[in-house]
């Protein structure tokens, strides 16, 4: 994307449940981050998951995957809900989620887990060794066990026989292996790739492709780890990774993993993107059901989503690191959700959390700190 670009389009998908609650306060955020680096952005919004299925009887209908074709960046808050669990799984509101991923090839799933200071006693690992925790987790999200054929049950021979296929070609592997790279540089360097080299052909296969374009990053520090030794080591020392780049399963294991080492499902972002960093944001929570429409839920996954968004799709990282400078502070003052609440803090509800967001992104714009 073109670093002189200053005028964006966003689509913005609420979704369901406690989407349709945060993802207002993060453009709420979005607004006052383009007034203040002067940036020009254009909205357009749609439905996705149960909102579209009620309205159209699809989760992903035709409109909204042509929008977020056209749209340099999609903004989603999440679907899902009680409502919709009887449907066949094709028709389920998650299977909109899919189809976006696969419709804009969205194949590099990126989960950062970082400790805020203020929330390093919320996790379940001891304070030393998640607080100044900052680690991002790369999954391939378009390949891999999750897609490969043949898949399905039958019954051979009076028995059922389930199987699914795990295969990755060489493309693919380089293509996730480059933006692992490229992050690692952008970062502190480091670039841990996680596989089964001893027991599957195809992760040996993982792991020479990741080796070959290693040497198109000579400045980047590369280790292999076995996925068993990774797991252990997030829960053991998770402090001694940068990077980590691993297929679609094992990153989908490792992540959730990951996340929790930070304290609060309500904290953590993700993005998804292309070939050309065009992405997905999205919280990496669901649609809370048991706090939906009740102004409880925690808005600042979303906001840091929009963060990521800035840094990676519009190539705005000063406003990236407002937002997020922004978070720390609120955090820092003592103001909690009721899911990350403590004795001795602040309980706030959405909107009050967002409203000091802005407050202290105001403040801190105007101070010059950055
Ligand atoms: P969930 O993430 O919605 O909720 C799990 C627990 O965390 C709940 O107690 C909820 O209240 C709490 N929680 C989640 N986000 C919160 C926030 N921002 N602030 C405060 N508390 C928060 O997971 P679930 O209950 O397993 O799933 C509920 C629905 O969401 C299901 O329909 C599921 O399929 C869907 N889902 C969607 C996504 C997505 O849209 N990406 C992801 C996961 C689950």
């Amino acid at each position: 994307m073109n670093k002189e670009k200053s005028n964006y389009q966003i689509l913005l998908l609420p979704g369901d449940g406690i989407g349709v609650e945060v993802l207002p306060q993060a453009v709420r955020i979005i607004r006052a981050a383009t007034e203040f680096y002067d940036l020009d952005i254009e909205y357009s919004e749609a439905l996705v998951g149960g909102c579209a299925i009620d309205e159209y009887g699809e989760p992903l209908p035709t409109a909204t995957l042509e929008l977020a074709k056209v749209a340099d960046a999609v903004l989603l808050g999440a679907v899902g809900g009680p409502q919709w669990e009887s449907l066949p799984m094709q028709q389920r509101p998650e299977r909109g989620l899919l189809g976006l991923r696969s419709g804009l090839s969205l194949f590099a799933n990126l989960r950062p887990a970082m400790t805020f200071p203020a929330l390093a006693r919320s996790s379940s690992l001891k304070l030393d060794l998640v607080s100044g925790l900052d680690l991002l987790i790369i999954r391939e999200l378009t390949g891999g066990i999750y897609f490969g054929q043949p898949r399905g049950v039958k019954v051979n021979q009076g028995v059922r026989e389930g199987i699914n296929t795990y295969v990755y070609n060489e493309h693919e592997i380089s293509r996730i292996a480059r933006v692992a790279f490229d992050m690692a540089r952008k970062r502190r360097g480091r670039l841990c790739s996680v596989d089964k080299a001893n027991v599957l052909e195809v992760t040996q296969l993982w792991r020479d492709v990741v080796t070959e374009t290693h040497a198109e990053y000579p400045d980047v520090e590369l280790e292999h780890m076995y996925v068993d030794n990774a797991g252990m080591q997030l829960v053991r020392s998770p402090k001694q990774f940068d990077v980590i780049v691993t297929g679609n399963m094992f990153g989908d294991i490792l992540s959730d993993v990951a996340a929790m080492l930070t304290g609060s499902l309500g904290m953590l972002p993700s993005a998804s993107l292309d070939a050309n960093n065009k992405g997905m944001y999205e919280p990496v929570h669901g649609s809370a059901p048991d706090i939906a429409g009740k102004n409880l839920a925690n808005p600042l996954a979303t906001i840091l989503s929009a963060a990521m968004m800035f840094r990676y799709s519009l190539e705005q990282p000063a406003a990236a690191d407002l937002i997020e400078q922004a978070v720390q502070a609120t955090l820092d003052d003592g103001l909690r959700t009721a899911d990350i609440y403590t004795p001795g803090t602040t309980k706030v509800n959405t909107l009050t959390m967002a409203d000091n967001v802005l407050k202290n992104m105001s403040n801190i714009f105007q101070s010059g700190l950055r």
